[in-house]
């Protein structure tokens, strides 16, 4: 089946960039959030990045305005009942997830499919609670959506082929590239990253090296773009925290333990670039290590 529009469940740092690539690939964009604030914020954003893309040359000004036009701010989400594919990038919380399948299904056409753009949270079992979970799947993009290549397909086990294939021709249409993930904890990016990331803390935590040291051995030893404790900051600690817990829950196996210093480094509200103090302290001209 042919998506030709497209409801965005959520206007975060998520539902916005992917309202931003969706309009750009030239689909229609229904965007809703509970918040008119996150609305008004989301499409000031799309509207800021698409001028970046014009100032790079990447898009011209009246494909600027073109995808702007496409964007539908709403904040009924049962507006969305009419669209071909629904992403669901809202708070990564199952019981607000779960609330949103459950105001939207009776008002979906048969033919909509339902995608979750979660993290963390099984896309099978968030399919077995609605009427479709043939037509129901994951739907990951990456951060910062207009610049990253990739999106991870997941299929839950009910998923059927024409859905697949109808989501995978929608990434194509964007321009990006999918990686076909099965469902289990992290799926593929999150599964590799999110350890390397906490083995970088357990390093700083057992001093083996210091800050600068770790980050300068991955980015001149390994040849990453950023260290694993910048890139760390820049995920937000919370965050690779809670991902570290569903891993470990998850796949019920010690080594993906939470290291002690990500836990006391949260606990302390330290959590990365957001709040301006991580393993880098950001108040000053120049991010410097906090120890
Ligand atoms: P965010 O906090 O920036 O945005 C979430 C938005 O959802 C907020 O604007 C909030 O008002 C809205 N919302 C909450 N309840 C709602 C409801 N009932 N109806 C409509 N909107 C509602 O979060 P985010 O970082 O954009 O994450 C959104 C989703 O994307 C999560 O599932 C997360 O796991 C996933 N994700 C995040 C990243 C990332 O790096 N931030 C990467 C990939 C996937």
């Amino acid at each position: 089946m042919e998506i030709r529009t497209i409801g965005v469940v959520g206007a975060g740092q998520m539902g916005n960039g992917i309202a931003h690539v969706m309009a750009l690939a030239g689909y229609d964009v229904l965007l809703n959030d509970i918040s008119q604030d996150m609305l008004d914020k989301a499409l000031a954003t799309v509207r800021k990045n698409l001028e970046r893309q014009v100032s790079r040359d990447k898009i011209n000004a009246d494909e600027m305005e073109a995808a702007l036009a496409r964007i539908k701010p709403t904040l009924t989400l049962t507006d969305l009942g009419g669209t071909d594919l629904v992403i669901e990038a809202a708070t990564e919380r199952e019981t607000v997830k779960q609330a949103i399948f459950d105001e939207l299904l009776p008002h979906l056409e048969d033919h909509t499919i339902l995608t979750s753009n979660t993290s963390s949270i099984s896309i099978t079992r968030l399919a077995s609670r609605t009427d479709r979970p043939e037509k129901f799947m994951g739907f990951h993009f990456m951060n910062p959506v207009p610049v990253m290549q990739l999106v991870e397909l997941i299929r839950g086990i009910a998923t059927d082929r024409p859905t697949y294939d109808s989501c995978l021709a929608v990434v194509e249409k964007l321009g990006k590239t999918a990686a076909s993930a099965e469902d289990f904890p992290g799926f593929i990016v999150n599964r590799i990253l999110m350890p390397m990331i906490n083995e970088a803390v357990y390093t700083l935590y057992e001093g083996v090296g210091n800050v600068k040291s770790i980050d300068q051995s991955m980015k001149l030893g390994a040849n990453h773009p950023m260290g694993p404790l910048e890139l760390a900051d820049f995920i937000g600690l919370d965050t690779c925290l809670a991902i570290m817990n569903v891993l470990h829950d998850g796949l019920a196996d010690t080594k993906y333990r939470p290291c002690p210093l990500l836990t006391k480094y949260v606990e302390a509200g330290w959590l990365g670039r957001k709040t301006d103090r991580g393993f880098y302290d950001y108040r000053g001209e120049t991010p410097v290590p906090t120890r």
